[in-house]
């Protein structure tokens, strides 16, 4: 379904439901083209919005309930504003948190009725979840408080949703992103000092694609907590706070006093801040080829030294590298999920037909494609029956 197509749909069913018109907003799912495992080591990520999106028609009801309505999982959930009014279904609680946690910044929430639907696809990597809650912070935002909360606050809004309504101990980047995202722009953001900044991403004659693997190898020994670990230890070792202080000359000092183990760990998330800054020199001069280089370099990392990857994900990478794609990396956490392409669009049809064949007889089922186009965050769609124009000053 077209973004145009649902949000119709939405239109017709808050007309059916509560008659008449609210306002519309949207917020975006997100990719990161490149900076894996550098935010818990206060190093860059380097996300963008997606055309892919949550969408919400919404208009304060004048009682202190929330009554909404999810088109894609056709259920209905109400709740009130206060602590002890937590509904029980897993996907309203996204909402409930947002509400709560406005609240709790000293913020204004009343009573609202809401219809919302949704393309960004569901635990696929996207950050559906952070699509969901930019959303609606946008939108209460804008409702009830006269946008006075600022973005970087609806981010942390959407993040504190997630920790305390949600169970999920994610970092800011991907309610980052969705807030932030700007059409034909990725945001380095500097998980340090939390200072960010737009770089253009118009890839004339390539396109991204990402490829989901649909597996998920869930490890015993949360590998994630070992990594953090590995890394904590040897900027310990190094006598620096994170390894976004660290440098290679400097590890290489102080190899033989720590595992070998913690030596490539490191070792790849020093070359990862590296990387994600050189990406950025070379979008400034449109060198998309040298990007495509930096995306294999970390896949390389992420497999051989980070040790995160997983037999489908390094399937999929030698594929691309064979069959000519400019570059390709795993995306998100790893072991398992997606990876993240650029390709020339002379390549793209082909690349599609090749990935989804060859990956289907090897693992016995078809990776899902998605084709992303970097677009706008969050932002109103539609206020009094009339499109609201993006605006395009950064
Ligand atoms: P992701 O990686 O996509 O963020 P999550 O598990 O974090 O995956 O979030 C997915 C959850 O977000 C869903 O289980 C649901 O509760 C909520 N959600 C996302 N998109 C929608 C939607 N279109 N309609 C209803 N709920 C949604
Ligand atoms: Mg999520």
């Amino acid at each position: 379904m077209t973004t145009e197509e649902m949000q119709k749909n939405i239109e017709k069913v808050f007309k059916e439901r509560f008659g008449g018109e609210g306002t519309i907003y949207a917020s975006a799912g997100r990719i990161n083209l490149i900076g894996e495992h550098t935010d818990y080591n206060g190093g860059f990520v380097f996300p963008g919005a997606i055309d892919k999106v949550i969408m919400a028609d919404i208009r304060p009801n004048g009682y202190e309930k929330v009554r909404v309505f999810s088109i894609d999982i056709n259920q209905y959930a109400e709740f009130g504003l206060l602590e002890e009014d937590a509904p029980k279904e897993s996907w309203a609680r996204y909402i409930f948190g947002i509400c709560r946690e406005i609240q709790k910044r000293g913020g204004v929430v009343k009573g609202f009725d809401a219809v919302f639907a949704g393309n960004v696809p569901l635990g696929a990597g996207l950050s559906s979840s952070a699509a969901l809650e930019s959303c609606f912070a946008f939108a209460l935002n804008d409702l009830f408080n006269g946008n006075k909360i600022d973005k970087f606050e609806l981010a942390k809004i959407g993040q504190s949703t997630e920790h305390n309504y949600c169970g999920v101990n994610c970092g800011i980047m991907d309610q980052f992103a969705s807030v932030f995202g700007r059409e034909g722009n990725l945001m380095r953001l500097d998980c340090r000092s939390m200072e960010y900044e737009y770089f253009p991403f118009s890839p004339k004659g390539y396109s991204l694609v990402l490829v989901d693997s649909r597996v998920k190898h869930e490890l015993a020994d949360s590998p994630y907590n070992r990594r953090r670990e590995s890394c904590e230890r040897v900027a310990k070792a190094l006598g620096v706070e994170t390894l976004r202080d660290a440098t290679m000359e400097a590890l290489d000092k102080i190899k033989s006093d720590i595992t070998a183990e913690d030596y490539f760990r490191a070792k790849y998330v020093i070359e990862e801040k590296q990387r994600v800054l050189d990406v950025c020199e070379a979008l400034v001069r449109n060198d998309y080829e040298t990007v495509g280089k930096k995306m294999y370099e970390t896949h390389n990392g992420l497999s051989k030294d980070y040790e995160v990857s997983c037999e489908e994900l390094d399937f999929l990478n030698d594929l691309a590298r064979e069959l000519g794609v400019t570059g390709s990396r795993i995306m998100g956490g790893g072991f398992g999920g997606c990876t993240i392409n650029l390709v020339r669009n002379d390549l793209h049809n082909r690349f599609i037909e090749e990935v989804v064949a060859r990956f289907n007889d090897r693992y016995g089922h078809e990776p899902k494609i998605y084709d992303v186009v970097i677009s706008d965050g969050a932002r109103k769609v539609k206020e009094n029956g009339e499109e609201v124009k993006a605006d395009k000053e950064l």
